[in-house]
This record gives C-alpha cells, structure tokens and sequence, in this order.
C-alpha cells in the first residue's frame, strides 16, 4: 500500500516535531515513530538547552565554550549561527508550550542552570525533567495541526532511490541520488507500506544501543545512519562516541542517567574509599569536560577493581535537592539511595554520537531530497566532542534551517508519476531461530563495549573489526531468509553503525576529544579540522 506526502518526517524526538510543526505550513506532513510519539532521546534529557538568554552572557562565550570542547573539529560557521540563532528557536518553544523553569514566579527570571564545560550559567531547563516538558508540549501542538498525521509503531526499514527504481546498477561519483520516501513496516498490522515523499526527513537521533551500557532508551540503534549509509550517503565521525560519566549504578535501573547539572551544583566525584580523584585529571576537577571525566573514571575502576564510583552531593540541602532535582531525588529513592545523605553510585555509560549523516547547513544530506536533522546528523557543531545541553539546541537550529530550505525548494518538480515498485518479500519464511537474533545483539554490544569504548587501541580496533565482519555476514544471510521482525531490522542496523564506528576510530591515527587510542594518544595537527568520512 502506498501513502502519500509532502514531507516524511522519520522520528518524534525533537528534531522531527519541530520540524514538522513548521513543515505543516508549507504542505501535509507524515510523521512516522517506531514506538509511541513521547518515546525518544529527548524525553529523557534532564539537564536541559543551551542558549544565551543572560546580559552578562555573549554569543562570544558560548561559541568559545563550544569550540573549546570540539578540540580543533568544529566547522566555526556553524557553531555562530546555532549559537545566535538560538534565542529565536527558544522563544518558539516557550510560544509552543514548553515551560522552562523560573526563578521565582510567572514572570520572573529563567532559572538558567550551569554545566560542565560552560563558562557561564545558560541552560534552560524545566526541573530536571527538560526533554519530557518539550516532548509534551511539541505533541500537543503537533497534534492540534490538521496537516500533521503520526503514525505509530511505523519503524522505517529503507530508504527509496530514485536510482533503484529506475533499474540503475551504480551511479557514478558525480551522479547523485534522489531520494523518494522510504519503506515502512507497520509493526502492529505486520504489514509493509510505501511512503513516497516529496522530502524527507531523518530525525531517528542516537546509537547508544550499539554498546552494552547506554544511557539511551531502546529506540537508539541507529536506524537513520545505517539507512543513509546503504542509500549511498556520506557518514562522517562516527568515533565521536560521548560516554556520559554518571550514569547510576544499580542491578535494577536501566539506564538512569544522574544529569551532569548534579556536578554543576557541587556534587563530587569520590572513589568508593571516599577519596577525591578528579584533581588528578583537570583543574576543574568534578566539572571537567566529560570525555575527561568519563576516561578518569574508566582509568580509577582499573586500578581499583572497583565496579563504580560515587557521586556525592549529600552536603546540599534535602528541600534544595528535592526542588531542583525532583526526577533523580526521587529515582534515587527508589533504590534504597538517598542523595541527601548517601553518595549515589555511577559508571560511565555511552551517551551521544557527535558523528552522523554528513550535512550542511541546510541539513541537506549528500542524496538530493534527503535531509537529517537531530543526533542522526553530522552538522560540525560538536567537533571532536558535545558541549553539553547543545545538542537540543542543534536539533531545533537545524529543524528550522531545513523546514526554510524547503521552503525555497517547493517549486520544484516532484517524481510522483514515477511507479515505485511494492517492498519485495521474496521467499522469506518464519525464523525458527531467533535465539540468533539475541545472540547477536548481545554479542556486537559486549564487542563495541570491550574494544571500542572509552580506551582503545590499534589491536582492539582490529579485534573488533574481525568479530564484526563473521557478525555482519551471519546478520546479512539471516535477513535475507527470513521474513522481517523489528529485533530483526534493528540488529541489522546496529551491525551497520558499529562497523563505521570501527571504520572511522581506524582512519583516525591521533587522540582527539572523544576518541582516545592508547597507540596514538597525542593530537596529531595535520589532523586539525579534518572529519574522518566513510561512504558504502
Ligand atoms: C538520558 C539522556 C539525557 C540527555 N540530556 C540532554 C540534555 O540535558 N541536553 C541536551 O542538549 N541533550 C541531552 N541529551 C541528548 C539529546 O536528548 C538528544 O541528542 C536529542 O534529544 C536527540 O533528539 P532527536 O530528535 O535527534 O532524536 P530522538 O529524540 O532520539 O528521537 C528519535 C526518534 O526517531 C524514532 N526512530 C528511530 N528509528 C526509527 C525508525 N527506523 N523508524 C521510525 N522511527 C524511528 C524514535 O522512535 C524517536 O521517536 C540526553 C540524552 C539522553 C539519552
């Protein structure tokens, strides 16, 4: 069955609802989510958004504090104009619904917040639950839109090239392709549709699921990346893995991220003895940058044999801890830790990809009609590494960048006579083997986890790259003979992004931000500025 639209948009998180709230100016949009609407990376962000809202605070500063963490990779363009151009984005979300927090009543001040990396306090937040606040709002008004249709449990399985429809074997270099809409499974119906669009848009955020620990809900596989990636689009810095230092730890909490504001309000980093470590490692201690933060912690668990250390913030008052922190207070609680009194046990846990679907600053992908916007993207805000609270702010910039480019691109001629042929199941029968499918998933996380984590060297790099090629073929032979199923589908997505997380950590011969190699472990400047790109 085929559907038709002006924009596809691939994700509710952030990047895609905005989008397509503006989007729905300009024609019909589909939004297609492959869980509910609210279930998202940006339904769990806590911290908060980063903006210059403050007199005392300047473009100038948030650009330097944000270059700072890119070490030497940030495209500078871009990171002025999401930078200036982020107190017009905040002022749509405020106009959307979103309430951020207030120093005292209505009309007060915001209550900005301050995070590791920032020279001054510019996060927006609402109490420490940000990402819910704006997911609630943006639904809301994505749903009081009549152009705006979401279709849930929809999960994306492929983009549709022009080139493919016509019959075209290869395309040359110069040739590009256009994208047509995508495939999509209807999870629920066991059914596959055809959505043909006049533009599409990855929004499908993150790839935490790759690694064994993540603070990442369980949609992160990547399924954006590994479907431009087989469309023939450019991929770039997929070795910029953020691994978050804080992430709690407990046998019964999946994935609960302490927010990097605990720090910022005077938590400190302990070992289990009591003992402070982070002095060791940077002059702002606790709230150095996190990729340091994250490698110190990796490098005291080794030589103590310890399984976490402890975050401590107990020496700030319990009414503060509850009002500001009322998510974590409370989440805490419910395993026994109260964080006014004990020390909250963490690990690090991988958070963020700065790489992604390369861009530019129209999020315009290397394959004609096909736009990313989000943490699918590869835009040259982050660099080598994420400021933090930045990356909502990216995904609001670029959502509007590209709804904008659009605009200017709607005269064009659509391909909408041309017939696309109806997804081909073949002769795919029921699996009798889905233990192959977990084995698998669990076999790629404990690999990425193991030899392309926070430390890494030549020979795991190499290790992980011959485990991945026998992984990679039995994932390949098993989808090609049995009908889909969505373990299925996003298995075979993670299986894609760690191999260009293996395959760019390769090209890269120096340390830089996020990515440390015991075998290069100097920033090497005839690296300086130069994106590591891969394409299939
Ligand atoms: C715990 C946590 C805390 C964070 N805190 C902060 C913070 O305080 N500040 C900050 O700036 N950043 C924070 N981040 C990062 C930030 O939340 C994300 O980078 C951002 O929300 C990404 O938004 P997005 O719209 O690109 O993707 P997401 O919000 O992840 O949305 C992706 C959407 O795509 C859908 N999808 C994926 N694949 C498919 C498919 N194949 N078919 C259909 N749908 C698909 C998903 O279901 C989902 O709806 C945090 C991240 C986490 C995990």
């Amino acid at each position: 069955m085929e559907i038709r639209t002006d924009f596809l948009v691939i994700g509710s998180g952030l990047a895609g609802l905005s989008f397509a709230i503006k989007a729905s100016r300009l024609g019909s949009v589909a939004i297609i989510t492959k869980k509910s609407t609210m279930e998202s990376s940006t339904n769990y962000a806590q911290g908060g958004i980063a903006a210059v809202m403050d007199g005392e605070d300047s473009f100038d500063l948030h650009i330097d504090d944000t270059l700072k963490a890119g070490a030497g990779l940030c495209h500078e363009d871009v990171v002025r104009y999401v930078v200036s151009e982020g107190p017009e984005r905040i002022a749509e979300l405020i106009e959307w619904g979103v309430e951020f927090s207030r120093k005292s009543g209505a009309d007060s001040p915001f209550d900005l917040g301050k995070e590791g990396g920032h020279s001054m306090r510019r996060v927006l937040h609402a109490a420490d639950s940000t990402g819910r606040e704006i997911e609630r709002a943006l639904i809301d008004k994505a749903h009081s839109l009549e152009n705006v249709q979401i279709y849930e449990n929809f999960l994306a399985i492929d983009l549709i090239r022009e080139s493919k429809v016509l019959g075209k074997k290869s395309l040359s270099r110069e040739e590009q392709d256009r994208c047509l809409g995508a495939y999509v499974f209807d999870i629920d119906n066991d059914q596959i549709y055809t959505f043909r669009a006049r533009f599409t848009l990855l929004a499908t955020g993150g790839t935490g699921k790759v690694y064994l620990i993540t603070t990442n809900p369980d949609i992160a596989t990547g399924d954006g990346i590994a479907m431009a990636w087989r469309a023939g689009a450019l991929i770039a810095n997929m070795e910029f893995i953020q691994f978050h230092p804080t992430c709690l730890f407990h046998p019964d909490a999946k994935a609960f991220l302490i927010s990097e504001a605990v720090r910022g309000e005077g938590g400190i980093l302990k070992l289990k003895s009591g003992a402070t470590f982070m002095e060791k490692y940077h002059p702002s201690k606790s709230l150095a940058p996190r990729d340091i933060v994250a490698r110190a912690i990796d490098i005291e668990l080794k030589k103590s044999g310890d399984d976490c250390v402890v975050l401590d913030i107990s020496h700030r008052d319990r009414d503060y801890l509850m009002a500001r922190f009322p998510t974590i207070y409370s989440r805490c609680l419910r395993y026994g830790i109260d964080m006014a009194r004990d020390p909250i046990p963490v690990v690090p846990a991988a958070h963020y990809l700065c790489g992604g679907v390369l861009v530019n600053g129209n999020g315009e992908t290397s394959i004609d009609r096909l736009f990313a916007a989000g943490e699918v993207a590869c835009t040259g805000l982050h660099g080598a590494n994420r400021l933090a609270s930045n990356s909502l702010l990216e995904c609001v910039v670029f959502s509007h960048r590209v709804c904008e480019r659009i605009r200017q691109r709607m005269g064009e001629e659509a391909s909408e006579d041309l017939p696309i042929p109806p997804w081909q199941s073949g002769s795919a029968t029921e699996s009798d083997e889905s233990i192959v499918i977990e084995h698998n998933w669990d076999e790629i996380r404990r690999c990425m986890w193991n030899y392309v984590g926070i430390v890494r060297s030549n020979k795991r790099l190499e290790r992980a790259q011959k485990r991945m090629e026998l992984i990679t073929q039995e994932i390949h032979d098993y989808y090609w003979s049995f009908k889909i199923t969505r373990d299925l589908l996003e298995l075979r997505n993670i299986s894609v992004v760690a191999n260009l997380i293996v395959d760019c950590a390769m090209m890269r011969k120096e340390s830089r931000g996020l990515h440390f190699n015991l075998d290069y472990p100097d920033r090497d400047d005839r690296y300086w500025q130069r994106d590591s790109v891969v394409r299939r």
